[in-house]
C-alpha cells in the first residue's frame, strides 16, 4: 500500500471514531506526511481496516524508509503513539468536552474519556484482549485469576538497553510531564495520553486510565507533584473526595512502604476502575460501632476491617484512628513486628460509594522481613515463586491475582505432562514447577479438562498467596488478636 491510501485510512479511522473532524482532514494529512518527510499527498476514499493494522503498516512503512532506526517494540509503540497524536484533539480541548459531559452525569465524562481512550489506541484494546483470565471458588468466595499479556513482550537486550538510557524527564511514568511526550528508545511514550484535572483535598490531582486495563475501566489518579507514596488520614479524605466526583468507581491506593506496596513507589497515586473485585463480596463479621461508623472485620485472607457510613467526617475520624494505632501495634508471637525507628505497619485502603453510603476496607499490611523470609514474611513464601513472586498489591488484596506471562507458556507445557507427556519433565521452564506438578499428578482425573484443571488448583494456590500476606491469620489465635485490635481501636472492652 502507498503512504497516502495508509493515511487515508487512518484519518477516515479518525473520523469514524470522532477523534477528529472532516474540517481538519487537509491539516492532519498533511501533518502525517511530513512525520515521513513526503512531500505529496493524494485524498482517496477508502474504508479503514482496524487501526492495529493501519498502525503496524504506518510503523513499517516508517522503518522501511529510515524514518525511525529501529524496529524493536518500543520503538514502533512510540512510533504508533505519535501518529494516533496527531489524530487527538488537545489537553485543553478533551479537558473542556470532559466538563461538558460531567455536567450531564460523572459517567457520561468517563465514558467519553474511557472511548477515547481506547480508539485512540492508548490502551491497545487488541493487545489487552490476549490476557487470559479465569476464576474459582475458594472458602473465601470467588479468587480471580489473570495472565497479563497485554504489556508488550521485551527481548533481554531491549530492557537493558532500556534501563541504560536516561535523561530523567520525566521523572517517571506517571508524571503529568507523560503528556504528548513522544519517548525514546529507553523510554516508552504516552504521546496519545489524555489526562485530567481534578481536585483532591485541595490539592491539584489528574486522572486518566491505565494502557493496560486489569480490569473494566482501569483509572489511574495521580498527584500533580512528583512525590512518594504515602499512607497517611489525608489519604482517606481524598480517596472520599475521589468518590464524590466519580461515584460510580471504587477507589483504592497501595500502601507507602516496600514489600506490601505497588511496583511505583516514587510518585502517589490511586487505581480506580468501574469493577466489583471478589473482595466486595467478601462476609462480614459485626464487632460494633464507632459514632455513626459501622464495623466489621471480613472473612477474607488477608486482614481487612470494613467500615460503613453516611457521615464522612466521622468515617475519616475513625480511619485515623486505625491507622495510629495500627502503626504503634507489635505482637512478637504473630510475627507482627514493628518499631518506632523503622514503621512496618501500614494500610492498603479501598473506598466505594453507593447511594449515600460510604464503604471504606482497611487492608492491615506489614512489611518486616526475617531470616527465614528475606523477601517479608507477609509476603508470598518461597514456595509458591512458580507461580508469582510480585508484590502482593492493591489489585491482588481485592482479590485478583495478575500473574507474570510466563505462565502461558508454562500451564501448556504443565497440560502436556498431565495428558501423559512425560518427556517434557525435564524441560527447564517447568523446573520450578516441581513440587507443584507432584500434586497436580496426584490429584488429576483424568476425565476432567486438563486446562481447567491447572486453573482451578492455581487458584487454589492464590488463595494461599494471599494468606501468607495476611497479618492475623483467620484461626483462632488470629482471629482473636484481630478482633482484640479493632475493638482497641472503638473503645470497646
Ligand atoms: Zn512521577
Amino acid at each position: 500500500m502507498t503512504l497516502s491510501q495508509l493515511i487515508n485510512e487512518l484519518i477516515r479511522y479518525g473520523i469514524d471514531k470522532k477523534l477528529l473532524s472532516k474540517l481538519d482532514y487537509n491539516y492532519v494529512a498533511n501533518r502525517l506526511i511530513a512525520i515521513y518527510n513526503e512531500k505529496k499527498f493524494e485524498k482517496l476514499d477508502v474504508k479503514p481496516r482496524d487501526i492495529h493494522s493501519i498502525l503496524a503498516d504506518l510503523a513499517k512503512f516508517a522503518y522501511d524508509k529510515g524514518i525511525i532506526e529501529s524496529n524493536d517494540v518500543v520503538t514502533f509503540d512510540n512510533f504508533k503513539a505519535k501518529l494516533m497524536d496527531e489524530l487527538l484533539p488537545k489537553p485543553s480541548e478533551v479537558i473542556r468536552v470532559f466538563k461538558d459531559y460531567y455536567n450531564i452525569s460523572p459517567k457520561h465524562a468517563t465514558n467519553y474519556l474511557y472511548d477515547l481512550a481506547i480508539n485512540s489506541n492508548y490502551i491497545q484494546a487488541k493487545r489487552n484482549s490476549q490476557n487470559e483470565s479465569w476464576s474459582g471458588l475458594t472458602k473465601y468466595g470467588l479468587l480471580e485469576l489473570t495472565i497479563n499479556l497485554a504489556k508488550p513482550e521485551k527481548d533481554p537486550k531491549l530492557i537493558a538497553l532500556q534501563k541504560s538510557i536516561s535523561y530523567g524527564y520525566p521523572k517517571c511514568h506517571l508524571c503529568v510531564e507523560n503528556e504528548g511526550y513522544t519517548g525514546h528508545i529507553g523510554y516508552d511514550s504516552k504521546a496519545n495520553m489524555r489526562i485530567i484535572p481534578i481536585t483532591l483535598n485541595g490539592e491539584n490531582w489528574r486522572f486518566q486510565y491505565s494502557p493496560y486495563a486489569y480490569y473494566p475501566e482501569h483509572s489511574i489518579v495521580l498527584n500533580e507533584e512528583h512525590v512518594p507514596m504515602v499512607i497517611d488520614d489525608n489519604t482517606f479524605i481524598k480517596l472520599i473526595d475521589f468518590l464524590d466526583l466519580f461515584p460510580h468507581y471504587f477507589v483504592g491506593s497501595n500502601a507507602g512502604l516496600t514489600i506490601v506496596g505497588g511496583s511505583i513507589l516514587s510518585h502517589e497515586h490511586f487505581q480506580a476502575g468501574n469493577y466489583k473485585f471478589p473482595i466486595e463480596s467478601a462476609k462480614e463479621v459485626f464487632i460494633g460501632k464507632y459514632k455513626s461508623v459501622s464495623i466489621s472485620r471480613l472473612i477474607w485472607p488477608m486482614s481487612t476491617i470494613r467500615i460503613s457510613s453516611d457521615n464522612k467526617l466521622e468515617l475519616i475520624d475513625y480511619t485515623s484512628r486505625v491507622l495510629n494505632q495500627w502503626r504503634e501495634y507489635k505482637n512478637k508471637d504473630l510475627l507482627i513486628i514493628n518499631s518506632n525507628d523503622e514503621i512496618h505497619n501500614t494500610i492498603t485502603p479501598i473506598a466505594r460509594k453507593n447511594d449515600n453510603i460510604y464503604t471504606l476496607d482497611l487492608i492491615l499490611r506489614n512489611n518486616y522481613t526475617n531470616d527465614e523470609y528475606p523477601d517479608g514474611v507477609f509476603h508470598v513464601h518461597p514456595k509458591y515463586y512458580n507461580l508469582k513472586k510480585e508484590n502482593l498489591g492493591l489489585i491482588e488484596a481485592m482479590g485478583l491475582g495478575v500473574l507474570p506471562p510466563r505462565l502461558k507458556q508454562e500451564f501448556k507445557l504443565l497440560e502436556e505432562i498431565l495428558k501423559g507427556n512425560h518427556s517434557l519433565m525435564n524441560n527447564p521452564a517447568i523446573q520450578v514447577h516441581k513440587e507443584w506438578l507432584e500434586t497436580l499428578q496426584a490429584d488429576y482425573n483424568h476425565n476432567y479438562e486438563v486446562t481447567k484443571f491447572i486453573r482451578e488448583e492455581a487458584v487454589k494456590v492464590f488463595e494461599k498467596i494471599l494468606e501468607c500476606a495476611g497479618v492475623f491469620k483467620q484461626d483462632s489465635t488470629g482471629i482473636k488478636h484481630f478482633e482484640e485490635f479493632i475493638k482497641n481501636t472503638i473503645n470497646m472492652k
